[in-house]
Order: structure tokens, then sequence, then C-alpha cells
């Protein structure tokens, strides 16, 4: 089966229940943290802890290897799966244990402990429901969080009714949890050992915090005499205070809850009496605590992502789920695939190069489309999208050449991008296709519709045929500007238009509509020639070409900045690869000036009529209607709402879009394998657009990918929101 048939097939199938579990679970997320008044401050809280929990690593495990063995446990450290796997087979050898209950444990699933002790004849039971549904049904999770996220209640049932064929078919949820309960209460009754994960340990006290929906974890502990908990290193964090700001995020984040139901503080062994289930005549005070205690803190790679500068945030991850919950992807086709071995989502990524290596990887890195809208939600500020780009430059690295370089003349990589494919290196480099389709249109376009090129494109470049092609247009934003010769006497403002790689060759008309609005507001403006951001071949994950693009952008855009012309972007992604990304691809100086002089078109229209300049030289709304659908990369910038204010200022009525993701991500779109999952995240879009008060307004948007996706999914046209404005 293709990737793209077997996209196509989860969609159908597990599609819906991911996309109705992430999306409620991300509604609640918002919800629950605008309720917190102070959650900026946790979250750098929580990051700072994160930051030195990992760089005092080795410090902080020799800590709490005494605080355990204090406390009566033993810590075991363990190098890898293996060697993990062997340790808990161990202590279940030497409890003389024929059956463990186990909470759930993702780490746990990284070392496949169950398969371990399965070999060794041990009846392993997972006691989280969903975990369990999993187990029964023999399938991987698709969640980090909500294992089971993809089985719809129906299924489950029908699970459930099919292999343990109960007197009455099970259908409602509450006959489903109460079968489950009461068959996993006999059969925590029953076992030995209990198996848990753990949130976080803590080294000064050995405490281990478990949070969880369903109160299994302290059945787990408290049920059985001998405790094993399997987790990573990082988990450790240096005290119990440290606990509050993670406590404070953790549901939210994840499931949307302010606090989750159970929050389990356990400093083992514990001391609650061994409950003999057979025995209900003694009272549970007259019984003993004699326990065992293990903790087995897996490396598994982790420190070696410690000492890597840019798989090191991995670590600061607490598993919370809003990476995947926030993701447009995510939320279509789940964590089978959009996920590894073990974790999915975008954090995903760096988890599985981590641990499992680039291989495993690069098999769902692709599905990060770089929009950004995780990297608000996470609670301890990750820059996922990052990691993404990173392990894809090192994923083309290992690529082997594809051997049609002399079909693409101009597109062959820089010396240090490795060999990515050549798709890759087709969308990377889509300055120079640009170039050459402005050069030569109208014939490029012709050229690039007729059949034999679509079906050559889809084949050699796997450009899905059924998406719309860019128009090239001949004169260039930068061409048409310079044979102008407009003069704007007394400027309040100095600004360079900078000509992004699309506004400048396909969609000039937003570029010029820009110089014009500009104009209008008695702005001088210049829009010399630069080269494109880069952030082509940083979605392609060609770190090298980025950084070239970059560093040719910042010596040609400081001078002018170093004279006070402010710099205005139309397009938000590269606003916010000047904004976001340039600190990582060009030196400090060069990424702060950018930085601090650069604003979206809109944002900077909005300030100049907040600080004095009129709209009457503007073309009035006279009340027009417009739906209009906002940028990721915008929202992440928190740049939306100018544009709307801006619009409505001129007398618009405006309807925005709730929905997040237009589904086209750049080249992302473009791609056969991901034209579907792309054409499934804009279904909402256009059924938004679609809906009775949004079917007559006019359609605009801000961003390329969003306009070209609009133009596909609608039958009307689409314009960017600067259009509107521009004065005949
Ligand atoms: S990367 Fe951030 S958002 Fe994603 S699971 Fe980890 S902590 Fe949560």
């Amino acid at each position: 089966m293709s990737d793209a048939d077997e996209l196509r097939s989860l969609l159908a199938t597990e599609g819906p229940a991911v996309s109705a579990g992430t999306q409620g679970f991300n509604r609640g997320r918002y919800e629950s943290v605008a309720r917190l008044s102070e959650y900026e401050g946790l979250k750098a809280e929580a990051r700072s802890i994160k930051e030195d929990a990992i760089e005092r690593l080795p410090e902080l495990i020799d800590q709490l290897r005494e605080t355990v063995e204090d406390n009566g446990g033993t810590l075991y450290l363990a190098d890898d799966a293996a060697d993990a796997n062997d340790y808990v087979r161990s202590v279940v050898d030497d409890r003389d244990a024929d059956r463990v209950v186990k909470s759930k444990s993702m780490t746990s699933e990284e070392i496949d402990v169950n398969e371990a002790l399965a070999a060794d004849g041990v009846d392993v039971v997972e006691t989280d429901l969903g975990e369990w549904v999993l187990q029964v049904a023999d399938e991987a999770p698709s969640h980090i969080v909500a294992p089971a996220i993809h089985r719809s209640r129906e299924s489950i049932a029908d699970l459930f009714n099919a292999r343990f064929e109960p007197d009455e078919p099970l259908e409602s949820a509450e006959e489903l949890t109460r079968f489950a309960r009461d068959h996993l209460g006999e059969l925590i009754a029953d076992a030995q050992v209990g198996m848990t994960g753990a949130n976080f340990v803590t080294a000064d006290t050995g405490t281990m915090a478990l949070v969880t929906s369903e109160g299994n974890a302290r059945k787990t502990v408290a049920a059985t005499d001998t405790h094993v908990a399997v987790a990573g290193v990082e988990k450790v964090i240096p005290t119990v205070e440290d606990l509050h700001p993670f406590v404070e995020l953790i549901g939210r984040s994840g499931t949307g809850q302010d606090i989750t139901s159970y929050v389990s503080l356990l400093t083992p062994p514990v001391e609650t009496p061994v409950v003999d289930f057979a025995d209900d005549e003694t009272p549970l005070s007259e019984l003993g605590a004699d326990r065992e205690f293990h903790l087995v803190l897996i490396d598994n790679g982790r420190m070696a992502m410690r000492d890597d500068d840019e798989l090191r945030e991995t670590l600061y991850c607490i598993r919370c789920s809003a990476c995947s919950n926030s993701c447009a992807n995510f939320q279509q086709v789940g964590g089978h695939a959009f996920g590894g071995e073990t974790y999915s989502g975008g954090i995903g990524t760096g988890w599985e190069a981590g641990i499992e290596g680039l291989d495993v990887a690069g098999e769902f890195n692709d599905l990060c489309t770089g929009c950004s809208r995780c990297v608000n939600a996470c609670p301890v500020g990750i820059d996922i999208p990052w990691i993404n780009t990173v392990v894809r430059d090192r994923v083309n690295h290992q690529g082997e050449d594809g051997g049609f370089d002399f079909l693409v003349d101009g597109l062959t990589p820089e010396a240090d991008d490795g060999s990515p494919s050549l798709q890759k290196r087709f969308f990377g480099h889509f300055e120079t296709v640009a170039k050459l389709g402005s050069a030569t249109a109208p014939v490029s376009n012709w050229l690039a519709e007729r059949r034999g090129s679509r079906v050559a494109m889809q084949r050699l470049l796997g450009i899905d045929a059924r998406r719309e092609l860019p128009q090239f247009q001949r004169e260039t934003l930068v061409e048409w500007f310079a044979d102008r010769d407009v003069t704007v006497a007394n400027p309040r403002r100095e600004v360079v238009l900078y000509p992004d790689l699309y506004t400048n060759h396909v969609q000039v008309e937003r570029g010029k509509a820009a110089v014009r609005v500009l104009e209008a507001l008695d702005v001088d403006v210049v829009v010399p020639a630069v080269a494109s951001s880069g952030r082509a071949p940083l979605s392609q994950g060609m770190l090298s070409t980025a950084r070239g693009h970059a560093e040719r952008v910042a010596e040609t855009l400081g001078p002018h900045v170093d004279r006070g012309r402010d710099v205005v972007v139309v397009e938000p992604s590269d606003h916010a690869m000047f904004q976001r990304e340039y600190d990582r691809l060009v030196d400090a100086d060069a990424a702060d000036a950018l930085s601090a002089n650069s604003y979206e078109v809109m944002e900077f229209v909005y300030g100049l009529l907040e600080n004095g300049a009129s709209t009457d030289d503007l073309r009035a709304g006279a009340g027009d209607r417009v739906a209009y659908h906002s940028h990721c990369q915008q929202r992440t910038l928190g740049l939306e709402s100018h544009t709307v204010a801006v619009l409505e200022r001129c007398g618009f009525d405006v309807l925005t879009s709730d929905v997040e993701c237009c589904g086209m991500a750049g080249s992302f779109g473009y791609k056969e394998t991901y034209y579907d999952v792309s054409v499934a995240v804009g279904d909402e879009l256009r059924e938004q657009f679609r809906a009775d008060d949004a079917r007559d307004r006019a359609v605009v948007a801000s961003g390329t990918s969003c306009l070209e996706q609009l133009d596909d999914l609608l039958d009307r046209p689409t314009r960017h929101p600067v259009q509107l404005l521009s004065p005949p």
C-alpha cells in the first residue's frame, strides 16, 4: 500500500474519531487556559525547571538514587530497552509473580515490556481503559494521552461483545466502562506486581507524580506488594515544589481539564497495607505493608539527546499531547500515521529520532508542515517545528541521490544539504522555478498545464495532478515597481516592502495593492530585488540552502533597516521567518534588527491608523461583507486581530473563520502523498465559508497557501485583505 493509500484509508476509518477527540481536547485547552490568569508565567516556570533539570540530570539522578534507597526502594538505571526489560523480568521472577497489572505508561510501550514479560509466561494486564481496549484489540496507541482515540464507542462495544460474549450485549459508555471495571478489578486482585510509569519524579523526596483519568495507577500500586515504576531519565525534577506548574499545566494542555481527575503523589514504597483480597475478615489496619519498590530509570538514547544541541529540547516534553491535539494533520489521521514506534504527533519526531533513530522519525516527519500552531500550545515552550526541521535535514543527509538531476538543472542541493529527494529539491529551490516561470510566462504556465506535463510532474516530482498550479506573472513586482515614478511628499514613514517569492512572481497584484495602500497613507516605499526568505528550503529540511537565503536577505535588508526603514512583509510565513527562524539562521545582530523592524502588512497599516493616518484615502468598505481566513503563522505571532481591526475600521463587515488551518501549508498541499489530507483539513474551512452567513461574502486570506487552497475549495475568487483597501 502506498503512503497516500494508507493515509486515505486512515482518513476514512480512524479519522472521524481522532478528529472528534483531538478537536474536543483542543477546544478544552483554549477554554481552560483562558481561565488561568498566570498561564504564561506557569509556562515560563515549567520551562525553566526542565532546563535546569536536564542540565543537572546526572547530579539529580545520583541524588534520586540516594533518596529512593533511603526510602527503602531500589533505583536501576537502564541503558536501553533490553537492559530495562531484563531488570523488570528479574524482579517479576524473584517475586514469583504470574500476573503484572499496569497503569498507562508510554515509556513501557517504548521498551515493549509487555512482550518481554509475556515471553516468560507472565500475564500482563493493562488497567487503563484505553490501553486495555488496545490490548484486547492487539493495536498500538494512536495518541500519547488517549491511546484508543481512534476507536468509536461502537467499535469498542463490537470488540468487547465479540471477545467476551457478555450475557447482554454491551452498548453504552456506562455499560462498557462498568464491564471493564469489574473485569479488571478481578485481575488486579489476583496480581502480585503493579507497574506504573511516572509523569515526574522528584530528586529530593523520591516522590512520583502520576496523573491519570481513572485512578487505576494508585489501585495498581496499592493492590500489589511489588511496585515497579518505569520512567525515562528526563522525568526527574529537583523538588516536590517544582511539581506545581506541571500539575497546573498538564491536564489543561492535554485534555482541557483544569485538573486531571487523579493526581497521585506517591513516595514509594507506599505505606498502605497490602490488601489480601481473599481475606474479607481481617481489618485493613491489621494487615502489613511489606512492600518492594523498584524505580527503573531508562536512558535508551536520552543522554545522547541531552548532548545534542537540537534534540535536547525534546527532553523538556511532559507528554501532555497538546502538540498532537492542535495539529491539523494529526487531527485528520492520528498517531497511526503521524507517529513512529511509540511516540506520535509533532514532538513524536524528536522522540523517535532520539530513541529509535532517523529512519523511524523520517517515516512520518513530513506530516509536520511547520505551521507552528503547536508552539503556543506547548506548556514548556518547545520549538517543535524547529526540531522537525532539523530531523528532516538529518534525514536528507541519509538519502540516496535520486539520479534525476539532469531534469532539474539548477535544483541541485547545497553541499551541506545531503541528498534530499528530487521532490524536496524542487520545492526547496522554488525561487529558481519561479524566476524561470516568470521569465518565460505565459508559455511556462501553458506548458505546465498540459496533460503530459502534469503526468510527468506527478510521476517525477509527486505533484498531484488535481492541484491547480500557480500562474507565474511575466512582470514581477520588483520590475513593476522599478518602472514607476511615484513620490510621496512629506512621508510619515519610510519602508522597504519585502518582495517575497509569491508576491513577486505569482500574486503580484497583492504586492501592487500593498504599495498603493502604503503610499495612500503617506509612506515612502521601496521594493528592491531581494532573495527569497529561505522558507521554501527550510520547509524541505534543506537547512544549508535556507541559511544561504537568510544571509542574502539580511545582507540586502540590513542597510535599509540601518537607515531607518521599516520592513513590511505581505506573506505571513516569511514574516514568521524574520520573527521566529532567522535567529537560528543568521547572526544575532542581523536577526534582532530584522525581527525588531519588520511588520506584517496589515499590522503595519493598523499601526499607521493608530498613529494618526486616515482611512479617507483608502477604498471604503461601505458595509461590504467579507469572509476572512487568517494564517497559522500569523496567529502564532498574535497578528490576526490587526487585519480584522483595519478592515472594520475601513467599513467592511468581517466574518472571521474559526477554522485554524486551511490545510495547504506551502508545498504540502501540492504533494500527491498528502493531497487528500490537505483537502480533508480544508473541508471544515470550505463548509464554514459555504454556510448561510458566509456564502455571499467576498473571500480574503492573508497567506499564499490559504489563498490557493481556498481558490481550489470554493468557486469564488480570493484576495489578500490589502487588495480590498487599495485605492483605485
Ligand atoms: S512537546 Fe509540548 S505540547 Fe507536545 S506533548 Fe510535549 S509538552 Fe506537550
